[in-house]
């Protein structure tokens, strides 16, 4: 069931919306192929409150499931899901493989002592999650899903900005209470706008700004773009404040960098997944309304790496009748970002 949240279809998830926080419990887990002990995380409920980003990740309001959902043995790298923990689940010849031998690397070295699974950063414990698929065979739908999920980390939980939380949070404060009522309640709209109002003040030389008053509106729109998976426009942002200070102070220059790093791995991970999308459009057995929504992932994900003329081959058939509407809409906002990218040359090509 919550393997069908996390990795199913997000395009199912848009339409339905379980009205409860996310709730779980910390549970002692023995890795059944080492049989070292640490604690996993079980997902009891989640919600999808914190509305849904345009390459269909969903936010819950509270902790996001996915980034627990995904168990590491911090000892030996093993990952898979709850189920794949049970020594004669659904992983069990892949299990007995491993004892023998493992292929396992993770990405980022893994403390071996930790005591549970959020020590390690969520985007190790998926990118361990899509080598076991591999070792699997698992179908191209769960290894394109499962990579575009380890992009997905990288919205979420940002450098904490420290003795920048302040200023920071009062520019949020300041610039939500000027929204329009019908926004705020939209939390990828509200989030969008804010950076959106945020660049453009930053950019406006006419505002009577200090060099570090303007450094802050470019730092927190380039977070709050992140934040929902507009990493393309993050970077844009980040391109004018590095462009207008040569140097920058420490505490600025962690939090840019993190936002860097955050861009660049996104990357990596959505370059692999949107080759294991497009082979799924081509399977003459899957149904015509996800054939369609796929084929606006891997639009909005060549968009996402800078590719436009391939974004717009892929997005523009969508704006034709047979689209649900609210993918149509997606499908126009992407293409109007596509174009806008293209006239400003911020694409690679
Ligand atoms: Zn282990």
């Amino acid at each position: 069931m919550l393997r069908l949240i996390t990795l199913g279809l997000g395009i199912l998830v848009l339409a339905t919306s379980v009205a409860s926080a996310t709730t779980g419990d910390w549970v002692d887990v023995t890795c059944p192929v080492c049989e070292n002990k640490f604690q996993g995380y079980e997902l009891h409920s989640t919600n999808t409150f914190g509305g849904q980003d345009r390459d269909l990740c969903g936010h819950a309001a509270g902790d996001q499931p996915f980034l627990l959902a995904c168990w590491t043995c911090p000892q030996c790298a093993y990952t898979g899901h709850e189920e794949d923990f049970d020594p004669e689940g659904p992983s069990k010849e892949l299990i007995a493989r491993l004892k023998v031998k493992n292929p396992l690397v993770a990405a980022q070295k893994i403390d071996p002592k930790a005591k549970r699974i959020d020590a390690i950063p969520a985007w190790i414990r998926w990118d361990l999650d899509s080598q076991v698929d591999v070792l699997k065979k698992a179908s191209a739908e769960t290894r394109a899903w499962g990579r575009l999920r380890t992009a997905q980390t990288q919205r979420f939980q940002l450098a904490r900005p420290k003795t920048l939380a302040d200023p920071l949070h009062a520019l949020w404060s300041a610039y939500f209470k000027r929204l329009p009522k019908e926004l705020r309640r939209k939390s990828y709209d509200r989030t969008i706008a804010i950076a959106k109002a945020l660049e453009n003040d930053a950019d406006n030389a006419k505002l009577p700004l200090t060099a570090p008053e303007r450094v802050h509106r470019w730092l927190a729109a380039a977070r709050r773009f992140l934040s929902r998976g507009e990493s393309p426009a993050a970077a844009r942002v980040i391109g004018k404040l590095r462009s207008a200070n040569k140097e920058l102070a420490p505490h600025v220059s962690t939090l840019v960098e993190d936002v860097e790093t955050r861009i660049a791995r996104e990357r990596v991970y959505i370059a692999h997944a949107v080759p294991l999308f497009e082979s799924l459009t081509k399977e003459a057995d899957r149904p015509v309304e996800e054939k369609v929504a796929i084929r606006y992932l891997v639009g909005e994900l060549r968009r996402k790496l800078g590719q436009p003329k391939e974004a717009l081959r892929w997005l523009e058939p969508l704006l034709e009748a047979g689209t649900p509407d609210w993918l149509r809409t997606y499908a126009s906002d992407a293409i109007q970002k596509t174009k806008a990218a293209m006239k400003s040359g911020s694409s690679d090509r």
